[in-house]
């Protein structure tokens, strides 16, 4: 945008110059319709869109209208439709990678969603978060912030994605099944999407196409507070904190925080990995996890700190 602005103020000075001047009108307009277009052109090669909280916000609306969204459960299959139309409508395409697996209440059909963006070479960045919500059998959990933010947050990025100029492919991934069936968090009862996509990329030899892999998880709180996760890569989550810092973006807390999460299996196959997560969460977990707990300048605040890092991620993947 500041380019934009930026040469509309050239565009406008010339115009006053050179009318001064008395020059021709046609040939005036002709020299300000190519400045113009040379701006267009740069906006498009340099500056992706901005990322767009009330988007972002508009699709969790949507996911948290369609209810509780369980691995296996009808209900996570309609988000599926949601999450591949919204996808298909930007001129993208989701592959749905399904797959079984056995779980404390038996065997369940889950299927990750991927995303491909292209990029100058072969080798991808991976963006993930899931998109299932926790299972509860008493309550009516909707997960607005745990699997809507991370969704939605996903669905908002391919839009700015697909228009910037990426130099790695980016591979946006959609976990199913991150939550433990269980009321507690106990192996392998978890993170099951992130498992199979990592051990399926091992077993088809793409694993070490996967340069690194950005975690987002619960991302909406309006009251945002991501600590450091400690297991991260130390050099990625430096980069994300950097951006935040320049940014002013204070919800970013220089405190340390153990969480597990999809981005565990990916540290364990040796891929440099993040989580970004605020954790610090009251209605974590309960029915109270609704559509009032998420603000779009949560998200934006989140956007904006990624996207301003990507550079310097990339910088690094590409020395490698
Ligand atoms: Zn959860």
């Amino acid at each position: 945008m500041l380019n934009l602005r930026r040469g509309l103020a050239e565009v406008r000075s010339n115009r006053i110059g050179r009318t001064k001047a008395g020059g021709g009108h046609r040939v005036l307009s002709w020299h300000v319709l190519c400045v113009l277009c040379g701006v267009i052109v740069t906006l498009r090669g340099a500056d992706p869109p901005r990322f767009d909280s009330s988007r972002a916000y508009e699709h969790v609306r949507q996911l948290v209208a369609i209810g509780p969204r369980p691995a296996g459960s009808p209900a996570i299959a309609s988000t599926r439709q949601y999450i591949s139309a919204q996808i298909k409508q930007l001129g993208l395409r989701v592959v749905e990678q399904p797959f079984d697996t056995e779980t404390p209440i038996g065997r369940v059909h889950m299927v990750n969603l991927l995303v491909t963006i292209p990029g100058s070479r072969k080798e991808r960045l991976l963006i993930g978060g899931h998109y299932d919500t926790k299972l509860f059998r008493n309550a009516r959990f909707v997960g607005a912030n745990d699997g809507g933010s991370s969704a939605a947050f996903l669905l908002e990025l391919a839009r700015v994605l697909k228009d910037r100029m990426n130099p790695l492919t980016m591979e946006l991934v959609f976990f199913d099944g991150e939550e433990a069936f269980n009321t507690d968090w106990v192996d392998p009862d978890h993170t099951y999407g992130s498992r199979y996509y990592v051990a399926n990329a091992k077993r088809i030899g793409t694993l070490s196409d996967i340069k690194a892999m950005i975690l987002v998880d619960m991302i909406g709180d309006r009251q945002l507070n991501i600590r450091r996760e400690t297991a991260s890569t130390p050099w990625l989550t430096d980069a994300i904190w950097a951006s935040a810092r320049k940014l002013k973006q204070t919800a970013f807390l220089n405190e340390p925080l153990r969480v597990e999460d999809d981005h565990m299996h990916f540290l364990e196959a040796g891929v440099p990995a993040v989580d970004i997560i605020d954790l610090d969460y009251p209605a974590w977990h309960t029915p109270a996890d609704t559509l009032d707990q998420v603000s779009a300048r949560s998200l934006q605040a989140v956007g904006d700190v990624l996207l301003d890092a990507l550079p310097a991620i990339e910088a690094r993947l590409l020395q490698r």
